[in-house]
């Protein structure tokens, strides 16, 4: 890159925040997952807003390459600079800005880790907390609304997008806007009931413009929490369980799992419902209900609830839960993606059996699982694929796996969700027509010089 270009990066951010060294770009040009790495020309780390808008504006001048790195935990490669250029690390902006106890949100810069957020509110404001994704704690706020990414609550609150209350964003352009409530008044509270903007940035992968501060809904959090784990074989008959479990609302957490190891899981489809509550009465009140929800089945001996003793539920309330990373190492080599579906709930049954089918036919190790969102209107299906990293033919068969995993959720009326750039493609292809033209115009209104993340959300 020109070294003009390099001097002015660092006249912006200062010479210890910028890179050129290749160790730090090898870091930066690749994730956990299968994709195949890229290397930026220059990684940068901003402080603040002023400075991305600055950034935005000399790359814009030169026609260079931006993308943005939260933690790069995505597994599916969305932050890999796949044209070079700058790669703006966003980890530096980390301020909690404001809480606001009463209407329960809270104000944080983009790149505020999840385990920080989580960390401060147990220790400030120990009645709330925000929905956290069972991604390592590094990852960003940012970087999970960004993708739609899901959580412990979201059963209660929908998709972490859902729980957004209003964004700062520095467009590719350079100019800093918001979207919601603040950008008419100082209060984040709401994106209504103003034309939702926000819908412009969440879930484009940074092709429409950097996102630098995030209003987010809190939740209580109660001082009593139990979990309840309900077991069959069937996955027509778990379809069912589902929908009568999530017909009380007494959850805040709905989550499948399906896995072969270890053995004793082998063959059943789990569910793990777990709830909070203020009181024990209120504990034992909501356990009697979700019992009457399912004691048909239990009567009829085709479901049942796993005995667990305390020590054993500890692992199922952990948040973030650690049972996928530990997934990692069922293989030798310690590496595993997954492939997310977002999918109807009815879907379920069609879904697990494509995960076992594509699974058997490749002859990897998976894990299937899924997460209720928003009362169970939709679910996140998971297929995690286990390789061993230092194994090309194994990375090719998981890369397989995933890839035939997309098409045959596409095939079911699913959509692949954090969408490698396979995958997005054929979204992309089989996207209603208009839609997409519509999607092409706004990000060529937003990025006319193809800026911003190229490679992403392109035919
Ligand atoms: C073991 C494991 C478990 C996981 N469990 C979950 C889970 O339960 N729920 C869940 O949602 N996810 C989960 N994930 C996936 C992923 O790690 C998370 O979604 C994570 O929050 C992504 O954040 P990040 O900071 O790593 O994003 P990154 O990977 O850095 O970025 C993600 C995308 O957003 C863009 N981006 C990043 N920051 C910004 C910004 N400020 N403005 C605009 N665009 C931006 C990037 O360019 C990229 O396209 C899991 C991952 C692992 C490894």
């Amino acid at each position: 890159m020109n070294q003009k270009v390099i001097k002015k990066l660092v006249d912006i951010v200062g010479r210890e925040f910028v890179s050129t060294h290749k160790e730090e770009r090898f870091f930066y040009s690749r994730d956990g997952g299968t994709m195949e790495p890229y290397l930026p020309d220059v990684v940068v780390l901003p402080e603040n807003s002023e400075q991305i808008s600055k950034i935005l504006c000399l790359a814009n001048e030169n026609k260079i390459p931006v993308y943005c790195m939260g933690a790069g935990l995505t597994l599916s490669g969305l932050h890999r600079p796949i044209k070079g250029g700058i790669l703006l690390d966003i980890k530096r902006m980390d301020k909690i800005l404001e809480v606001n106890e009463k209407s329960r949100y809270v104000v944080v810069e983009a790149g505020v880790s999840q385990g920080k957020l989580q960390a401060y509110l147990k220790k400030n404001y120990p009645h709330l907390k925000h929905s956290m994704p069972d991604a390592p704690p590094a990852a960003t706020i940012g970087g999970n609304i960004a993708i739609h990414g899901s959580g412990h609550l979201s059963f209660l609150g929908g998709f972490h997008s859902d729980m957004v209350t209003g964004l700062e964003v520095v467009l590719a352009n350079g100019k800093i806007m918001r979207t919601g409530s603040c950008s008419v008044s100082n209060n984040w509270f709401a994106k209504a009931p103003l034309p939702d903007l926000s819908g412009l940035f969440l879930g484009w992968f940074a092709t429409t413009g950097i996102i630098t501060k995030i209003g987010l809904k809190l939740y209580p959090a109660h001082s009593l929490s139990d979990v309840r784990v309900l077991v069959c074989e069937d996955p027509d008959l778990m379809s069912e369980l589902i929908y009568r479990i999530t017909d009380v609302h007494i959850a805040e957490d709905v989550i499948t799992w399906m896995t072969p190891k270890p053995l004793w899981a082998k063959g059943f489809l789990h569910c793990n419902v777990i709830y909070g509550a203020k009181t024990k009465k209120e504990l034992i009140f909501k356990r009697d209900l979700l019992f009457e929800q399912v004691r048909e089945f239990i009567d009829k001996k085709v479901a049942g609830f796993l005995p667990l003793l305390p020590f054993m539920k500890k692992r199922f309330l952990d948040v973030p839960g650690k049972d996928l990373v530990r997934f990692a190492d069922a293989n030798k080599g310690g590496g595993f993606e997954y492939v997310g579906a977002m999918i109807p709930s009815n879907l379920f049954p069609d879904a697990y059996r494509i995960g076992l089918e594509v699974a058997e036919k490749n002859r990897v190790t998976y894990s299937l699982g899924s997460r209720i969102i928003g009362n169970n209107h939709c679910m996140m299906f998971f297929y995690a694929y286990a390789f061993n990293r230092a194994d090309k033919d194994d990375i090719k068969k998981a890369q397989n796996a995933l890839y035939e995993t997309n098409i045959k959720i596409l095939e079911l009326g699913g959509i692949p969700w954090k969408a490698e750039i396979p995958a997005q493609k054929e979204i992309l292809k089989r996207m209603d027509k208009n839609t997409k033209t519509l999607l092409f115009k706004i990000k060529n209104l937003m990025d006319p010089n193809h800026i911003m993340s190229p490679g992403n959300w392109e035919d």
